[in-house]
């Protein structure tokens, strides 16, 4: 039996709400870095460097893409279907658009419960969630429909995402209509990401955690997500400046 998970929990009430903020979440995630800029030059390229959105006030020549569905409310990082070339003045505008927040008011509460992969997330949440309470766990739901556990690459990764991208809107529509619910999330950008009234933090150490999956059998790409994700942690907010133009 491993350790017990060592874990912190940060209350966010009144004044202290953390809202998501579009221009620094843009700056800091992880996916922004490479292969984004790629990305980006062949969705310039594809609308022909046209502004798609066209909004009052649009310069008409793209320099930025846009998520037409925000990644904040469940939309693709990297689906073409989902990305259009944008001005900066029609890109800003809809940076400042603020993403469903009903579930602020829900009448459910939300705990974010995040971590490096093989943390114990999971084992805490079963240990805390009481007979009604919502659990959204990708692992769950990757065994639900047929998938392996803890291999994340499955190849019904779209289906699984999907279903657990739809439970995220309901959640954050405030039409889950249960009184609590857990978000499970090995994203190192996880505050900014997910609705939450709470966070939990679980992390056992850097080095425990890699032993814990080693000892759980994990696939060995996980040493190396564990490290991506101390890695994330540690550089939240430092990044540079520059991303703001992508
Ligand atoms: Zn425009």
């Amino acid at each position: 039996m491993p350790a017990r998970a060592s874990s912190t929990t940060k209350l966010l009430s009144g004044s202290s709400w953390h809202t998501p903020n579009m221009a620094n979440h843009k700056k800091t995630h992880p996916a922004y870095r490479w292969p984004w800029p790629k990305v980006r030059a062949r969705i310039l390229e594809r609308d022909l460097h046209q502004c798609q959105i066209q909004m009052a006030g649009c310069t008409q020549i793209a320099t930025t893409v846009d998520h037409i569905v925000p990644v904040t409310q469940g939309g693709a990082w990297w689906d073409d279907a989902n990305l259009r070339a944008a001005c900066r003045h029609c890109n800003n505008q809809r940076i400042e658009r603020k993403p469903t927040e009903a579930w602020k008011t829900a009448a459910t509460h939300i705990v974010l419960v995040i971590g490096p992969p093989a943390a114990g997330k999971s084992t805490w949440v079963e240990m805390n969630a009481r007979a009604g309470d919502l659990i959204v766990d990708y692992d769950r739901l990757a065994a639900s429909m047929g998938g392996t556990p803890h291999t994340h690459g499955d190849q019904l990764h779209t289906v699984i995402n999907a279903a657990r991208n739809g439970i995220l809107q309901t959640l954050r529509k405030g039409q889950a209509g249960c009184a609590r619910a857990f978000i499970i999330s090995a994203n190192p950008d996880a505050e900014n990401i997910f609705p939450h009234h709470q966070v939990q933090v679980i992390d056992p150490g850097q080095e425990q955690v890699k032993a814990r999956a080693h000892a759980a059998g994990r696939p060995a790409t996980f040493q190396r997500l564990i490290d991506d994700w101390y890695r994330a942690r540690a550089n939240a907010g430092t990044d540079e400046q520059q991303s703001r133009s992508w």
